[in-house]
């Protein structure tokens, strides 16, 4: 099979027009004959890198994966795809097993899924020698590591397995490893000439907030509430806050199941398996959850305890949006949770462990006290620079910004910490300038100070935020350490002497409300695939497949996804395919779902479609019967004709561009300016965006003709 085009088998295989970044890299390292080390963010795109190549190579691909729920999904989508591909671990029945070695054998089956322990098994180092193995894929590379978080003797034995069969390519792939760990994968599993393939990790579709942790519950409803029929985790530190929780969900309305390692592991497989088969859409658990989950379709992943670490974050916020289309992660942070967990880490003996313990925190406390572009942050982090000042998809990038004049309070600041001595961290200095009489101020004699007190008009969040920013101009330094406390720099002492004008700037605030994150969703106008600028979708058609999806999805006992991504029908309600061939052309519409399923969503699609054309005739009927006088017919024509060819641009239907009632209003009312344009009724601002400038370029060009005349 080899010279065969991957992309077409990407398309036939897979429903995909275009690889991700690196696959086709990848790929053609593999078909060369040659190892690869794959470093991906989860959803990334890793499983694709060797079952394609798994197609075109003779021979068996082997599967190497601890996690025993992702083999079983990943076989069963596979399968869905039409794909020859088994797997076998400790669950599997033993005759199940015995079938399986039998179509290895036969060279029926192109991708064999084990768990590591399976090397370790006399009988299967004898079924080895009976095959052709034609790739060696190891997924969770990083397990055959020390120094990864994950070590599992089992993969040690990975090595025999390389050596078995020196004709085949390795692929060890992984979303989490540092250098450290790279270099030792190479080394384990002997492929000093593996490739590497290191993907940024920058997850585009994902918008990153972080959230005072006040009134976080109301919060939370509202966020579910946003994201009703769609999937979210919700991340809590303890078993007993995700029952809490769960109930609490539960009481509101919303369809939450909690999930942690106390309980029975029945009834813990069981809410997973709910959760996979879109059941129950809310699931409130421990870190404990999500391991070993492929779903591709979760729009919210909310941390509503402070994270231990920021790998640990950065991995369960991964699990948003796995498929590419926008999704959220919410952090709700408060320094209570930052102290809670002091007290956990103070209990640890180890006192390495116990620094190394400190160190993560403080990470992940500055990730949430940032006032930078948090993407940017996390890929700094995973030693990766972002160049860009502005993400547009994190709550400071977001952020409305306003400036102030900073120059007395600035003043009032640096006075108090040097009045202070220079030795105590910002919540007293804070409370001083507050004037508060608590305990540690009375003992110090802080009261009497002449500063006592001259901020009373600023609460203490705003206080807080303006050390921050005096500590970003540098004026103010922050001491290391776990109390850290404040000085006055250099710059902080030409400051007060000089008293220039200081204006910084800060995050807006809403009416009353603290430092308050916008709440943000990133809906879909979505890019087309011809590039033609954003297209639009139909909710009313999209809602339609969602329902036939859902009935198939019962009807075989399947989750949603893997009858149809959610990218395949927002696709199939902006393009409105009617036929099979250009069904074809829909992301995820692979050979074996065309034939399974293509005539279910074709005729759905026809059924609406038609519908809507008859009430657009009817209304025209209807006008020609009744012509009001103010009505422009020729203008009218003429916009018509401009939605035409739109419409053959963008491969779209034409009224998913305007209704006809929206240009009949546009005929009568002539509107001049973009102004005008956007109070036609069905013109949003992504149309006036993409549409006023032809549209009103023609009403202009027939008002100046009717002038003349
Ligand atoms: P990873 O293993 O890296 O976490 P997956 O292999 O599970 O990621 O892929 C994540 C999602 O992306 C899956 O739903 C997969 O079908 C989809 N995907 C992979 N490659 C492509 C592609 N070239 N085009 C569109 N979707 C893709
Ligand atoms: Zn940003």
């Amino acid at each position: 099979m080899r010279g065969l085009d991957v992309s077409q088998v990407l398309k036939t295989r897979f429903g995909y027009d275009e690889f991700r970044p690196l696959q086709a890299d990848i790929i053609d390292n593999v078909l060369a004959g040659r190892d690869s080390l794959v470093l991906m963010p989860t959803g990334g795109g890793k499983s694709l890198c060797y079952q394609l190549p798994a197609l075109c190579l003779d021979g068996l691909t082997l599967v190497v994966s601890p996690l025993i729920a992702l083999m079983k999904d990943q076989v069963d989508a596979l399968r869905a795809n039409g794909v020859a591909a088994a797997y076998i671990n400790s669950s599997v029945p033993s005759h199940e097993t015995r079938d399986a070695y039998a179509a290895a054998r036969a060279g029926r089956l192109k991708l064999l899924y084990i768990a590591p322990e399976r090397l370790a098994v006399p009988g299967f180092a004898k079924f080895l020698h009976d095959v052709q193995v034609a790739l060696i894929a190891i997924d969770e590379a990083h397990c055959i590591s020390e120094w990864g978080h994950d070590f599992r003797p089992d993969y040690r034995n990975l090595r025999t397995l390389v050596e078995m069969f020196p004709r085949a390519p390795v692929m060890a792939l992984t979303a989490t490893a540092t250098a450290r760990v790279r270099d030792d994968i190479v080394e384990q599993l002997m492929i000093p000439e593996a490739q590497r393939f290191i993907s940024s990790f920058n997850r585009e579709n994902l918008t990153y907030i972080v959230r005072p942790k006040r009134r976080a519950f109301d919060g939370l409803v509202e966020l579910l509430r946003k994201h009703a029929n769609e999937l979210a985790i919700v991340y809590c530190l303890s078993r007993k806050g995700v029952e809490a929780l769960a109930a609490d969900l539960s009481r509101e309305g919303i369809d939450a199941l909690p999930y942690h390692a106390g309980l029975d592991p029945t009834v813990r497989k069981d809410t997973q398996e709910r959760f996979i088969r879109d059941e129950t859409p809310v699931i409130v658990a421990t870190i404990a959850f999500g391991m070993g989950i492929d779903k591709p379709d979760v729009r919210l992943v909310v941390h509503y305890d402070l994270p231990k670490t920021l790998e640990g974050y950065y991995q369960e916020t991964g699990r948003a949006g796995r498929d590419g289309l926008p999704s959220e992660c919410v952090l709700f942070f408060s320094a209570g949770d930052r102290a809670k967990f002091t007290r956990f880490i103070e209990e640890i003996g180890d006192w390495t462990e116990r620094e190394r313990a400190y160190r993560k925190l403080d990470q992940i406390v500055a990730y949430s006290e940032s006032r930078t572009c948090r993407r940017a942050f996390l890929l700094q982090y995973f030693g990766e620079t972002y160049d860009r000042t502005d993400c547009g998809g994190c709550d400071v990038c977001l952020a409305e910004r306003e400036t102030f004049d900073a120059t007395e309070i600035a003043q009032k600041v640096l006075s108090t910490v040097i009045r202070t001595g220079q030795q105590f961290g910002a919540a007293h200095i804070i409370q001083v300038l507050l004037g508060s009489r608590a305990g540690k101020v009375l003992a110090h004699g802080h009261h009497k100070l002449p500063v006592h007190g001259i901020a009373r008009e600023y609460d203490r969040d705003q206080l807080k935020e303006i050390v921050g920013l005096l500590e970003d101009q540098g004026l103010l330094c922050k001491s290391l350490g776990e109390y850290p406390t404040l000085s006055v720099s250099a710059a902080g002492r030409d400051f007060l002497r000089q008293r220039p004008q200081l204006t910084l700037t800060r995050i807006k605030r809403g009416d009353g409300e603290t430092v308050s994150a916008p709440s943000v969703t990133k809906s879909p106008p979505y890019e087309s695939r011809s590039g033609g600028g954003p297209v639009y979708l139909n909710r009313e058609l999209l809602d339609r497949l969602r329902d036939l999806r859902g009935a198939l999805a019962r009807s075989r006992n399947l989750p949603r996804y893997m009858i149809l991504g959610d990218q395949a029908l927002q696709e199939m309600a902006c393009f409105f395919p009617r036929n099979r061939a250009s069904l074809a052309h829909i992301a995820g519409v692979s050979e074996s779902k065309l034939e399974e399923f293509g005539d279910a969503f074709i005729n759905a699609i026809r059924v609406y479609a038609d519908a809507q054309d008859a009430e657009e005739q009817a209304h025209l009927a209807r006008r020609h019967s009744n012509s009001p006088l103010d009505f422009a017919p020729e203008l009218f024509e003429r916009l018509r004709e401009l939605r035409r060819g739109l419409a053959e641009s963008r491969e779209q239907p034409a009224f998913v561009i305007f209704h006809d009632r929206t240009l009949e209003e546009m005929a009568r009312v002539m509107p001049q300016d973009h102004a005008g344009f956007a109070r036609i009724s069905g013109v949003g601002p992504a149309k006036l965006e993409a549409f006023a400038e032809d549209f009103l370029r023609v009403i202009r060009e027939h008002a100046a003709s009717d002038g003349e005349r």
